[in-house]
Formats: structure tokens, sequence, C-alpha cells
């Protein structure tokens, strides 16, 4: 019988989650769905010295934000709970027991002084196995190498302990990966393992990660390509448990690439270039440093998913925007790629770009009144700002410029504050003497009109027709009189919505200022 699918994402909470964590998860959602199956959020938080308060919080709320809901687990609960790994040390404690009496792993004494010492004896030796395994361990206290009675007199002591995995050499393993194909290892490359720390009562990640994905049933493991290491250790601890056949099938990712360059995406290369690196932005709870998320720095949840699911892997097909149901439909694990997804800005914002063109203009309401509310603004100013109506409209005329709604008040400036000087490349090049007569002369027509966009345009081509006034020298100079740049929508757009009254006054001023030479 087909196995259900069942996925889990297991972060540990260890500070904000990386975009390469968010990734996985996406494709673990994805694959899920796809099977209609189930999709868990598990946290391992075994590692007591690296928890960070908050984390466990970060994480549910990016998965909120982007719109991943999990089947179960932490937060949602289900039947196979508790779901975080410090609440399940009684269950763990079970298995290492197992593991103990069947001579599969060891109590091992040894402290860090002892560790270190033969670490750099293994050194100075230029030893090929720089670890605790089997050519070394007879030489360290452990219960292998210590006689039985004294064995228990160290733990009836309380003595601090660890146990360890007792890797036999000469044997082949096979790590299965849907995406790499099979990954041979010999057993002799492994290490002797810390499975369980008595100090905290705690089994580390290998132990934890195992025995859950099994009592979890979970039947496919797909993670971040910095876990292959520790797949084949994985695979051995699935046989030396018994739970060999219920072995899920394993799917390491590729690594996220920095832009520039072969390394690893971090959070420097994100500062250097300007990009998130986290989902949400977050504070730092010891430093007091935020770092900036992605939400913050308005990318829609879409374009997030869209870019991340490009970051591995693509349909074969021109098809570059996908909703997240035909992601779902479209994805294929097994056309992962192997080597490293670059990650590029640049479709970052293309994305972005695009979902933000499928949003009405009153939707980005609130992202200008927000900028607005950080300007101080003179009484004509607030006036317009007030006026949903005329706002909304300004949005309209500049949508199509935009990649983030934080880009709207860079576009839409001119509309709040009058020129403070003028464009002395368009004044120099097109200007003439004779320009504020010009522009009076239009203005007492203008003035006359009802002022709507075409009863403009209209009076100004019959205007330029009757007094043979060359038109781009004309339009560029009323442009900048009246906005100080030569950027923007239609003129008469702009003017339209900043009123008789704005735009007259601004004429004149610029017909002076100008006309005196003057471009600030
Ligand atoms: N706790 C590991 C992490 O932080 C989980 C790795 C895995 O998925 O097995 O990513």
């Amino acid at each position: 019988m087909e196995r259900r699918v069942r996925v889990r994402f297991a972060p540990s909470p260890t500070g904000p989650l990386h975009i390469g964590g968010v990734r996985t998860a996406l494709f673990n959602y994805l694959f899920a769905k796809q099977h209609d199956g189930d999709f868990l959020l598990r946290i391992e938080d075994t590692d007591s010295n690296r928890f960070v308060p908050g984390a466990e919080a970060y994480i549910i709320e990016t998965f909120k934000w982007l719109g991943l809901p999990f089947d179960e687990g932490v937060g949602i609960g289900g039947d196979k709970g508790p779901y975080r790994q410090s609440e399940r040390r009684d269950i763990y404690r079970v298995h290492v027991q197992r593991l103990l009496d069947e001579g599969k792993a060891y109590y091992a004494f040894d402290t860090p002084e002892e560790l270190e010492a033969m670490r750099k004896r293994l050194e100075a030796a230029k030893a090929a196995s720089q670890q605790y395994d089997a050519t070394t361990r007879m030489t360290m206290k452990n219960s292998l190498s210590l006689p039985a009675d004294e064995v228990k007199a160290l733990l009836a002591a309380g003595t601090p302990y660890v146990v360890r995995v007792k890797v036999e050499p000469g044997q082949e393993i096979v790590v299965h990966d849907m995406i790499r194909g099979d990954v041979h290892v010999q057993s002799d490359i492994l290490d002797d393992k810390v499975l369980y720390k008595s100090a905290d009562d705690l089994p580390t990640y290998h132990l934890a990660n195992i025995v859950d994905d099994y009592l979890m049933e979970i039947s496919h493991v797909i993670r971040g390509e910095e876990w292959l290491p520790s797949a084949p250790l994985h695979v051995l601890l699935y046989r030396y448990l018994g739970w060999a056949d219920r072995m899920p099938a394993f799917a390491h990712l590729p690594l996220l690439l920095k832009p520039d360059g072969n390394g690893k995406l971090s959070k420097r290369d994100g500062d250097r270039l300007g990009f998130p690196v986290f989902p949400l932005a977050w504070t730092d709870p010891q430093t007091g440093a935020v770092s900036s998320g992605y939400r913050e720095s308005g990318y829609y949840p879409e374009a997030v998913v869209n870019m991340l699911a490009f970051l591995g892997w693509n349909p074969g097909t021109e098809q570059e925007i996908f909703t997240l149901e035909e992601l779902v439909k479209a994805f294929d694990l097994e056309k992962v790629s192997k080597s490293g997804a670059k990650f590029n800005l640049d479709k970052a914002h293309w994305y972005n770009r695009h979902y933000l063109q499928r949003h009405a203009a009153a939707d980005l309401l609130p992202a200008l009144e927000a900028q607005l509310s950080e300007k101080t603004l003179d009484a004509a100013a607030q006036a317009l700002a007030r006026d949903e109506k005329a706002c909304i409209r300004m949005i309209e005329l500049v949508k199509d410029r935009l990649t983030f709604p934080g880009d709207l008040y860079g576009q839409l400036f001119f509309f709040f504050e009058a020129p403070a000087a003028y464009d002395e490349k368009v004044v120099k090049k097109r200007w003439q003497p004779e320009m504020p007569a010009m522009i009076q002369a239009w203005w007492q027509a203008a003035e006359a009109t009802d002022f709507s966009v075409p009863a403009l345009e209209a009076l100004t081509e019959r205007m330029i027709g009757e007094q043979g006034w060359n038109t781009g020298k004309f339009y560029n100079s009323l442009r900048v009189a009246l906005v100080g740049t030569s950027m923007g929508p239609h003129l008469f757009d702009i003017m339209a919505l900043l009123g008789r009254a704005e735009s007259g006054r601004r004429l004149a001023v610029a017909c002076e200022k100008i006309g005196q030479g003057l471009t600030a």
C-alpha cells in the first residue's frame, strides 16, 4: 500500500528564519499538497544553549503571512504530539535506553578537557580520523573501555555523561535521495556522535530528529543540503532502532547562493546589496539590533512564494508567474536541481512589481497615507492629502512605475511639494526668454476653462496652432515650471489634481524665478 505523504518543517528556534529555510518549508508544503498529504510544524529545540525567545512565534507568524498553513504541529495540534521536542523527553529516554541495552550505544564520561586533549593528540599525529570512533573510543573514558562496576559507580554518583552511538565500521550505508540519487557511504567515516546528554536530560538533534520522524510517520524528509552529511548517520539510526522499513525518503535541496560569487547567501550579502534575508523584520532580543524583512520592505507574500519556488526548481516551460495552486500542480521534487540556486535581486523586484500591479490603486492608499504622515505639508498639500479620490487617481497615474508601495511618495512628491528648484538641464535646453509671456497668455485662457484634462488639452493644442509655439519646448517648460523636473505622468493630469489655485501659484513663481535666471 502506498504510504500517506507526511512531511515536516523542523526548524530550530535559534533566531529569525533565513529565507532559505522558508524555501525549504515551501517545497515541503508544495509536495504535501500535491499528494493530498500533511504538512507538519515541529520545533527542534533540544539545543538549550542556542534557544532564542520569540523565534518560535516568528516562525508561526511567517507562514501565516505567506499563506502556507500547517496541518499539524506546534500551534495547531494533532494526535502525534507534542510537537515541541523539549516536551518529548520521556519519549526520547525510552529509545536511548533501548540502544544502550542492545549495545548499540554507550555511556561516555569524558570531560571537555579530556576531549580537547584527544583532539590535540589526533591533530599532532595527523591521524586520518579526527574523531571519537571505532579507532579511538577504547582510549577514552566510556562504558566500553571502563570495567562494568566502575561505570556503575560513576552513574550512581551522578557523574555527568553523554550517550554515544556505537558505529560499527565496515558497513555500507546508502542514502536514497530523490534529488541526488543514491549516496553511498562507508560507516568507517562516521563519528560515534552524541545522542543524549545527561546534563540537560535532552537528546541531540540526530536522535530526536529520527525518533520524531518515525513516530510522526514522516514519509519524506525534505531539507537543506547542509543536512546531507548527517543523513548516513540517520539511516544507520533507523537500522539500529529497528525501523528501517519505515525510513522516509530523503530530498536535500540545493543551497541558496549569493547573487554575486559562489558562496552561501548570508545576511551580510543582503546588507551589502540591499535586500532582506529574513521573511519578517526581526529585533534581536539581546542587542536590540533590527534586521529587515520581506514583509516590512513591501514585498507581497505571493511574490515571495513565487520567487522562492524558482530558487532550485523550474517548470521547464516559459511560465514564470504561478499562483500557489498552480505551483502545487506543477512542482516536481525530482526535478529540483542539485547545484546551488543563485538569489537574484532583479527577479525578486520583477515578481513584486508583477503582484503589485494586480492590486487596485485603492489598495495602495494606506501606504501613501503612511508616507504622507511622515512629511510636513503646507495647507494646500494637506488638503490634497485628505482628498481620497484625488490620492487614488494619483496612485493610478504612477502605479506602473512602482516596485514597492514604499516607492509611492518618490513618484508623487511634486503633488505635495511646490518645486524648491528647477531642473537646470531642462531649463537650459527648453526655456526661452519669451516663456513667461507665453505661459501667462496660456494661463489666462486655461484658468477660464473648467480645468479638466480634456479642456486643458484642447486649449493648448489650439493655442500652439494659433501662436506657432514649439510644442516640445512649451510642454517641457510648463512641466518644469509646475513640478520642477521633467518626470511624472501626463502634465494635465497633474494640473487637474493640483487645481487652479495651486497650479496658478506655481506657474507665477516659476516665471518670476526662472525669468530672473534663477533655478533654485
Ligand atoms: N532542526 C533542523 C533545522 O534546523 C532540521 C533539519 C531537518 O529537517 O532534519 O533545520
